[in-house]
């Protein structure tokens, strides 16, 4: 297997110039809380190219938020790769709600891929399977269902209830993250015929390509934020050789380009994408976001300069949100300064 994504790349980030004087801060509420979170908060940052978006999650610490900021340098200093489609299809995501309200989303969504969560409780396989009948009802025979587990089952409970899914579905597409471990997602997927995807289990560069070898999945979902951009996922989608699905970091539109550039280049796209996150935010940093149309969404030609006036609309408004961001963002640039291309 080749593991061409430890190749040395000379692209600036040994010397990361980062504006910090030029960069804003953004608090933009959520339409509905999602992981935890109801004000998505962020930093954009500008360069000779375009924006890019700085947005690790703020459980992450300083040194996983590493490969965060050379995903934004790239996007500000560097741009994208040439894209192979200029259009990127995605699915709709089906929280844990009852049937009905799962068939309205779906219908509203103009997607042809749903993706259903899946496991929500302890005894939710009931509401699961109503769940997922309602969804096959609204796309018809020719959509695709996937359900998302977020790594909630042991092996034999989530044996079990992929069978079970797989019937109500008349077919599911993949099964995401059915267990926490990659052991167990291996043991999952000798039992079962439905594709397995490994999502929590893909971190950090290193991961997919352990997913791969251990043979616990059948598709590997990436982000290009913990992967340090867009060359490198794409370097780390190679080197594991496994099919690919692009998901979003939830961010704004100036992050989710970047997202939306990798799975534009990517070689093969055979499934839909989870880059349909724009629709949980309340604003967006673009007039016109990377919202979706036909289930699809266009890819962008270069990274998008944000609108000045939605910059102001979104700056916080505690100032401690703001110096707490550009404070992070000082010392996340100095431990990428400090570790140069051993990110690679
Ligand atoms: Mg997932």
């Amino acid at each position: 297997m080749k593991q061409c994504y430890q190749t040395r790349v000379k692209t600036g980030w040994q010397d990361p110039d980062v504006d910090v004087e030029q960069a804003r801060v953004y608090a933009i509420p959520m339409r509905t809380r999602f992981r935890g979170i109801t004000v998505r908060e962020g930093v954009v940052v500008p360069g000779p190219v375009g924006w890019g978006e700085f947005c690790p999650f703020s459980e992450y610490d300083d040194r996983e938020s590493v490969s965060w900021l050379a995903a934004a340098l790239e996007a500000a200093d560097h741009g994208w790769p040439a894209p192979v489609r200029d259009r990127v299809p995605v699915n709709c995501t089906v929280p844990a709600v009852g049937p009905e309200r799962a068939a309205a989303i779906v219908a509203g969504s103009g997607c042809r891929t749903a993706k259903v969560k899946v496991a929500d409780h302890p005894d939710s396989a009931a509401e699961d399977v109503a769940r997922v009948e309602a969804v096959r009802d609204a796309l018809g025979p020719d959509g695709r269902v996937r359900v998302d587990a977020n790594a909630r089952w042991d092996v034999d409970t989530a044996v079990a209830r992929i069978r079970q899914l797989d019937r109500a579905a008349g077919g599911l597409e993949y099964v995401e993250q059915p267990c926490p471990t990659v052991e167990e997602l291996a043991a999952v997927r000798r039992r079962v015929d439905v594709r397995v995807a490994a999502d929590e289990s893909i971190r950090r560069a290193e991961d997919p390509m352990r997913v791969a070898v251990a043979g616990a999945a059948d598709i590997a979902v990436i982000k290009c934020t913990p992967l340090g951009g867009v060359r490198r996922a794409l370097r780390v989608a190679e080197a594991c050789g496994l099919p690919c699905v692009v998901s979003s970091a939830l961010e704004t539109s100036v992050g989710l380009a970047a997202q939306v550039a990798l799975a534009a280049a990517l070689p093969e796209l055979d499934f839909a994408c989870g880059l349909g996150t724009l629709a949980l935010f309340e604003g967006d940093l673009l007039p016109d976001g990377l919202r979706p149309v036909d289930g699809e969404i266009r890819v962008p030609q270069a990274p998008p300069v944000p609108d000045p006036e939605l910059l102001a609309a979104a700056e916080p408004v505690d100032d401690r949100r703001r110096d707490w961001w550009l404070d992070r963002l000082r010392r996340v640039r100095a431990l990428l300064a400090a570790r140069g291309d051993a990110l690679a």
